[in-house]
């Protein structure tokens, strides 16, 4: 049974004489310009359309945030920097590209589990916000607040006592490495009032790659009560209130995208509560990684060889799980499936035959398309993988094998 997703050729890509055009570049010039294969390309123009089309969506006043490691390649960083209005970071050096954008401190915050003594510092001094997820936090803060002299921003993160339904991967309830359980908050607040650090709000995120708008409309009523129940013991008034983000993208046959106006009528009633409850000074933020920046990407890879094995046709390319865990099957996917493939150099080509692209490494995993239809490709053709702006590059294990790195192209 081939397996064919339902939404290809995708729509965001145009196509010209048979050859995929990227920023309405020709694949095979574009490839020339990148000068090797394999390569990772993002359209700005398609990074710039999607928020738009988010704020156009969101009720106003609605504050968007890039979540960085979805995709930290600092042109795209750039990029998005100033159409959204902050940044979330996850590392030290996630922070130094956040801060190479220019964009305000106040505007950027850290979070992950085990942050080192080092970040804490780092974050105090550039005047970010943490997010702190373990009590262990507050002392190192304290201490980096007093030998740097610099108030230091802090927010809590926290486990909620709540699950989000539908989630590709869940990042909330239950026992968690993230956030602070929200039954423990009040007595983190009370510390942070004693250590005189600057409370800024809370944040609350419950799972990633959610494609249900209605599971999402329903985490943020159980978000916002938990933050209302949670407020009455902040030390000061909340500056933000982070609401997570979550919302998913179409990797396969049958994915259909989310779709997001439940999820802004059911904003705007909360915006309208919130700023009643929680004082008109308190910014409403989402942050979102993939949702920004996967359907604007594409991953490409060269064919090098064609090979029938018993009658399969097996396309044997240059690249693979090494630079593309994920359409490999292997970040987060419980059963394999495919992400959409086509043959970049053979668009709307009628010759179509069943065909598995794998790669060069020495592992029945290294499969980016498991017996799709595909257009009749040779040797030299380039096999184009989408929804690869996240969760791409920077997610996979490029010194596997010890192969070439790819390269990153903004165009
Ligand atoms: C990874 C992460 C995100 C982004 O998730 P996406 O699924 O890419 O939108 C947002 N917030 C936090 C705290 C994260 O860890």
């Amino acid at each position: 049974m081939s397996e064919k997703p339902q939404h290809w050729p995708m729509s965001q890509f145009q196509s010209k004489d048979g050859e995929l055009l990227v920023g309405g570049i020709p694949l095979r010039r574009l490839a020339a310009r990148v000068g090797q294969t394999p390569f990772y390309a993002y359209d700005r123009r398609l990074l710039s359309e999607r928020v738009r089309h988010l704020r156009a969506s969101l009720p106003e006043g609605i504050q968007l945030h890039f979540a960085m490691k979805a995709n930290p390649m600092p042109a795209v960083v750039q990029h998005l920097a100033p159409l959204v209005d902050g940044l979330d970071v996850a590392s030290l050096k996630e922070l130094r590209v956040a801060l190479d954008t220019g964009t305000d401190p106040a505007h950027i915050s850290f979070a992950g589990p085990g942050k080192g003594e080092v970040e804490i510092r780092a974050a105090v001094a550039a005047g970010i916000t943490l997010n702190i997820e373990s009590e262990r936090e507050l002392p190192l803060l304290a201490k980096a607040s007093a030998e740097l002299g610099v108030p230091a921003r802090v927010a809590v993160r926290v486990n909620p006592d709540f699950e989000l339904k539908g989630a590709g991967m869940k990042m909330g309830g239950g026992s968690q490495q993230f956030g602070i359980d929200a039954e423990r908050v009040p007595e983190i607040l009370a510390r942070i009032g004693e250590l005189n650090l600057d409370f800024q709000g809370f944040h609350i995120f419950t799972g990633s790659q959610n494609l249900r708008s209605e599971a999402i409309t329903t985490a943020h009523d159980a978000i916002f009560a938990l933050a209302y129940r949670l407020a009455e013991h902040a030390p000061q008034a909340l500056s933000h209130l982070n609401i997570g983000g979550g919302f998913g993208v179409p990797y396969f046959p049958g994915d259909k995208p989310l779709d997001l106006a439940p999820i802004a009528a059911n904003l705007a009633r909360h915006q309208a509560e919130a700023s009643e409850r929680l004082g008109g000074q308190c910014a409403l933020v989402i942050e979102l990684g993939r949702y920004l920046v996967a359907e604007s990407g594409i991953y490409v890879c060269e064919i090098l060889d064609r090979k029938l094995s018993r009658g399969e046709v097996l396309l044997i390319s240059n690249g693979g799980l090494h630079h593309h865990l994920s359409a490999a099957g292997l970040f987060g996917q419980i059963i394999r499936k495919n992400y959409p493939v086509a043959i970049g150099t053979k668009m709307g080509s009628a010759d179509i035959e069943t065909a598995s692209v794998v790669g060069p490494l020495c592992t029945p995993l290294d499969l980016l398309a498991n017996k799709m239809e595909l257009a009749r490709a040779e040797a030299g053709d380039l096999v184009v993988v989408y929804q690869s702006g996240a969760y791409g590059m920077s997610a996979s294990p490029k010194d596997f094998l010890s192969h070439n790195y790819p390269v990153e192209v903004l165009v």
